[in-house]
């Protein structure tokens, strides 16, 4: 499979930004990159940016429910990004374990909600800080596939984000070795729970990527691609990363 780019805006962006969107899907059809490419805007934006689009890239939601529909005041659902034009969606990103108290079950809960109306799940997964240094990086990001990633995932369904907390929006990055053993572990899990599709199912780098170090980064043995967060709100920027990607995951 390709390698899959996905921006993050988090609670970035009003429709002044939207020509962000245009000027990624302007250099991607000059230039069609090796990999797939995702931004996932704040949902406000989400059916304007697939107008804008035009399936040059994909576009996705944050966060979705776990329910169809109902009364849950502020929430959207997956059914609803659907509607709106979006083929992802994240689940489980820290900011949302930790702001929102999202649990692994609540994260698996949302992953179904996903492939029910179509999506791709993009399930977030990493360690904090303290967990690194206390030696439980490997055994928390495999704890966390195993109960957040849901029975039946594959590659066309599932995509697994490793984020180590610590490196998001830090500017930190793990070296390139701790990344790839990090890396090596998940698809380890995900092949012992899912056979042969758990070996494709691809695995997003996340956490302070950025132009400077995406080649490197994306050469990685068992790196699918990246999930960006800041360096994704400026076309060039992002642009920079997708076009370091060269090779199939
Ligand atoms: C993220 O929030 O998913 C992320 C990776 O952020 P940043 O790239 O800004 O570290």
């Amino acid at each position: 499979m390709r390698q899959l780019i996905a921006g993050n805006w988090k609670m970035n962006g009003t429709s002044a930004s939207l020509a962000e969107i245009e000027s990624v899907c302007e250099m991607v059809a000059a230039r069609p990159p090796g990999c797939e490419v995702l931004i996932c805007p704040p949902a406000t934006l989400i059916a304007q940016a697939a107008g804008k689009a035009k399936g040059r890239i994909a576009i996705g939601g944050q966060n979705c429910h776990s329910e169809i529909s109902g009364a849950f005041t502020g929430d959207i659902s997956a059914e609803m990004l659907k509607d709106a034009g979006a083929s992802a969606v994240i689940v489980g990103h820290s900011e949302r374990r930790q702001y929102h108290g999202e649990t692994d079950a609540i994260v698996g809960a949302k992953a179904k909600a996903a492939w029910r109306a179509g999506l791709t799940a993009i399930v977030c997964i990493g360690e904090t800080e303290q967990q690194r240094m206390e030696g439980h990086a490997l055994n928390t990001c495999g704890r966390q596939v195993n109960d957040s990633v849901p029975d039946g995932a594959t590659a066309a369904t599932t995509v697994v984000a490793y984020e180590p907390v610590w490196a998001i929006g830090t500017g930190r990055t793990p070296t390139i070795s701790e990344i790839a053993e990090v890396h090596d572990h998940i698809r380890a899990c995900l092949t012992k729970r899912f056979g042969t599709a758990g070996n494709s199912i691809r695995i997003l780098y996340g956490g302070s990527m950025k132009p400077a170090n995406a080649a490197e980064i994306l050469a990685i043995g068992n790196v699918g691609g990246g999930l960006i967060g800041g360096a994704s709100l400026k076309a060039l920027d992002f642009a920079a990363i997708f076009n370091a990607s060269s090779r199939n995951s």
